[in-house]
């Protein structure tokens, strides 16, 4: 899900009006959720249209990425080589981060370029590399086998790297804010597309394409590295790419485990460093709290009444608030995990103090100490419906959380001025 994948879409005027649950609403104006130029489709029973499946595409190759360890056993063992190369292969691919045979000079010779043309074909082929200046956020843009563009985020933090991925082509969640989700859903994401993100951003951070952290080394310019670079990796990865992750969740769950698993057989990630974001697809949330994993779970929420989500998260047409809410209240029972709810204020649209409080009672109706708010001030765009709060409003909104009691951070957008902040993914070359 990409609630990140917010943009300006529309610069319709802002419409007076009220909240929708009778609380008081003082004198702000209440603009409501609108697209330019573009209009939500409507099913047959007058519910907007949601892509939940996939088209029918073609899938790229079978990549080592996309088979647990036995199946690569046995896929090394049906090219008629003995099983260990399988392993040696995992090593330089995820341990590496290489897919170039010529590297590979554990493995003979003879029947090497087979192998790895076998178990590595190439999945993202790099279109565009941005650097904000201070070299600390890189935005990359692929296109796969068949066309489709995704892009992912790296961003170095003090003391950690994050990459932002993606798990689909486009996104059929229809969110009006949205470019990506305007676009419609082109396809999802084979698991090994996915992980494979993480391999590029590996590569792109051992070959010193991020800044250094300040915090560790001394000057922050790129380049080749010292020793210590071998050690710098993603360490957290956060599904708030293009797509919504539970629409793709076979695949989600595959590339997960691969990214999890201890290396050489994946990329020895902790569970906890991987954050799901979903808008809410509430039966695949409870699946996810069952999955037995220590995953960070974001719920997308953006709205604690009805009346707005249902035109600012078209999906709250099948799952209301209050199911999205018991889900993510579920998955903290069944995970021990504390759920982080997403909030992106935009001007006059759900940034009402009132809407604070409706959201911190509803919180708070659920149990004390099993969730965290990160309101995220939308990018801004001066003159569009869609636009950042005002700072006052903003410190009002974080006040009213916290004085009822709602641990509260107000996020950070980076990469601006390249497009990668949130809000602002939309692949097009
Ligand atoms: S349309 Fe899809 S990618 Fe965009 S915000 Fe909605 S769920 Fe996220």
């Amino acid at each position: 899900m990409n609630e990140t994948t917010i943009r300006p879409t529309s610069r319709h005027a802002p419409r007076p009006g009220g909240p929708d649950d009778g609380t008081d609403a003082g004198a702000r104006p209440q603009v409501r959720p609108a697209a330019e130029g573009w209009k939500q489709q409507l099913a047959a029973d007058g519910r907007p249209a949601l892509q939940f499946a996939s088209p029918r595409r073609a899938q790229p190759e079978t990549h080592l990425a996309d088979l647990t360890p036995a199946e690569r056993v046995a896929k090394v063992e049906a090219l008629g080589l003995p099983r260990f190369r399988a392993r040696q292969l995992s090593t330089h691919y995820f341990t590496h981060c290489t897919t170039d045979a010529a590297a590979m000079t554990d493995l003979p010779a003879a029947g090497r370029d087979e192998l790895v043309s076998a178990l590595l074909p190439p999945l993202l082929t790099e279109v565009r590399r941005l650097r904000t200046d201070d070299g600390k956020t890189v935005k990359f843009l692929w296109k796969l086998f068949d066309g489709a563009l995704v892009e992912s985020v790296l961003m170095r933090y003090p003391g950690r790297i994050t990459l932002c991925i993606s798990s689909q082509a486009g996104c059929g969640m229809n969110c009006p804010f949205c470019a990506t989700g305007q676009a419609g859903l082109t396809r999802n994401l084979s698991a090994a597309e996915i992980v494979d993100q993480v391999v590029a951003a590996n590569r792109a951070v051992a070959g010193g394409e991020l800044a250094d952290d300040p915090g560790r080394r001394r000057g922050s310019q790129p380049g080749p590295a010292p020793a210590a670079r071998e050690t710098d990796r993603v360490h957290n990865v956060v599904f708030m790419g293009m797509g919504e992750p539970l629409a793709n969740y076979k695949r989600l769950m595959t590339a997960i485990r691969t990214l999890i698993a201890p290396r050489p057989d994946g990329l020895g990630m902790s569970a906890r460093a991987i954050t799901v974001s979903s808008v809410g697809l509430v039966p695949a949330i409870r699946k996810l709290a069952d999955e037995g994993l220590p995953l960070t779970f974001a719920l997308s929420l953006h709205a604690p009444d009805d009346g707005l989500r249902d035109e600012l998260i078209p999906v709250n047409s099948r799952w209301k608030v209050d199911d999205a809410l018991d889900a993510a209240r579920y998955y903290f029972e069944k995970t021990g995990r504390r759920v982080s709810i997403e909030y992106a204020l935009i001007k006059d649209m759900n940034d009402h103090a009132w809407r604070a409080e409706l959201l911190a009672r509803k919180l708070n109706e659920r149990g004390r100490g099993w969730v965290h708010v990160n309101p995220i001030p939308l990018n801004p765009t001066p003159g569009s419906i869609w636009t950042a709060s005002e700072p006052d409003v903003t410190a009002e909104f974080v006040h009213r959380l916290e004085s009822a009691g709602i641990p509260t951070t107000l996020r950070d957008t980076r990469g601006k001025e390249i497009d990668g902040a949130c809000g602002q993914l939309a692949a097009a070359e």
